[in-house]
């Protein structure tokens, strides 16, 4: 395992206990950096922080195409990437493996485009073979939508495998929900020809919620030119015009700003490919962890998400009830199933800043909540 370059940050206990996947716990000096003084979103200090994290941005995501900072949530990223390239009645391809997967193609529909969904069981990943015969035989599909890591049930999707698919078999836009994901695990944008990549600063960036950010392709500029979906808040067009003069169009959520200046800032220095082996390394820790507790992943291993474990509970045990317990008796917060995984899975969160005691702990405690719950 990699140096952990937020070792020597001391946290407050309550933060250091949230192991949901995302919101993340943030260490001291980034909180700090939270409460700092507000500035003029229009002057020349916020124009030099823009250009500085536009610049670290680019390389996590490692392209030399666009990338923004949008104030919202990651959904809102999300739809950025549908309504900036896409027209009411065109033909989207919705690869699903679960409920984030669900809202991406809700997005699209409430927008008009025709969605057809290619579902796959809840804890597996798409399958490229699949998805490249279904391509074979469709005709004008537009855009493929994803999600790169399902939060919901723990499963990362092969998404260089999913791209080439996509590329090889068709001229569809390449759009991906990478909120749980990005500065986790690889997103080679350019190399793998993603076109437009959307992900959330509270997840494995290291501050608080409040930022979006995208990456936009030349061939997303390309569609963005006769793309007729209504939209204003979210058009991209503001957010490449106003970069220009180093300002964003609306008032950004400064304190998300602020922190998110210092993680990237750290995430670039510490190295990306150190950043991902960090996360591979802690995710099998967590893995193997709960493997060594007698319980099972919900995913296959080799599709088990870096940023979120999800385990499965004995048949009988409520998993609801499961991470009251854990609550309760520890301190720590874990997530349960959402949607029909609820009761049946529960989801402990290793993205971002993580020491190897935290999901210790967080296993410990599972472990203990389930022994006191078994008859
Ligand atoms: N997609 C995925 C994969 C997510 O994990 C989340 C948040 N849990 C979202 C989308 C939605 O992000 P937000 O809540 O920031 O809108």
């Amino acid at each position: 395992m990699t140096a952990n370059v937020y070792k020597t940050t001391a946290a407050k206990l309550a933060h250091e206990n949230l192991r949901i996947p995302g919101p993340v716990p943030l260490p001291d000096d980034i909180l700090e950096a939270v409460g700092t003084q507000m500035m003029n979103h229009r002057g020349p200090e916020y124009a030099d922080m823009l250009a500085r994290m536009t610049v670290d941005l680019k390389t996590v995501f490692m392209t030399k195409g666009d990338a923004y900072f949008i104030t919202s949530s990651g959904t809102g990223a999300m739809e950025t990437a549908i309504v900036n390239t896409l027209s009411p009645g065109d033909k989207v391809l919705s690869l699903t493996i679960g409920f984030f997967g669900d809202r991406f193609a809700d997005i699209a529909k409430a927008y008009g485009a025709q969605v057809e969904s290619m579902s796959f069981p809840y804890g597996k990943p798409v399958d490229p073979d699949a998805l490249g015969k279904k391509l074979r035989e469709s005709k004008g599909v537009k855009a493929v939508i994803l999600t790169h890591n399902e939060s919901s049930t723990g499963v990362s999707n092969p998404l260089q495998a999913i791209a080439h698919a996509v590329h090889a078999n068709s001229d569809a836009l390449v759009l991906v929900d990478a909120v749980s994901s990005a500065a986790a695990m690889p997103i080679a944008v350019d190399a793998w020809g993603l076109d437009v990549v959307a992900t959330a600063a509270q997840k494995a960036w290291i501050a608080p919620p409040g930022i979006a950010m995208v990456t936009f392709s030349q061939k997303a500029w390309k569609a963005q030119e006769t793309a007729k979906m209504p939209r204003y808040y979210f058009d991209i067009v503001q957010y490449r015009d106003y970069l220009k003069i180093g300002q964003p169009p609306f008032t950004p959520c400064l304190p998300a700003m602020y922190a998110l200046e210092i993680s990237l800032r750290r995430i670039v220095e510490e190295g990306i490919e150190n950043v991902f082996a960090r996360h591979h390394a802690i995710a099998d820790r967590t893995r193997n962890g709960a493997l060594k507790l007698g319980l099972s992943l919900f995913p296959d291993r080799q599709f088990a998400s870096d940023t979120v474990t999800a385990i499965r509970l004995p048949e009988g045990l409520d998993g609801k009830a499961l991470v009251a317990k854990v609550r309760k008796d520890s301190g720590i917060v874990i997530g349960g199933g959402q949607g029909p995984m609820t009761g049946k899975i529960v989801r402990i969160g290793h993205m971002g800043w993580v020491e190897p005691a935290h999901v210790d702990a967080a296993l410990d405690a599972v472990g203990k909540a389930i022994n006191g719950m078994r008859p």
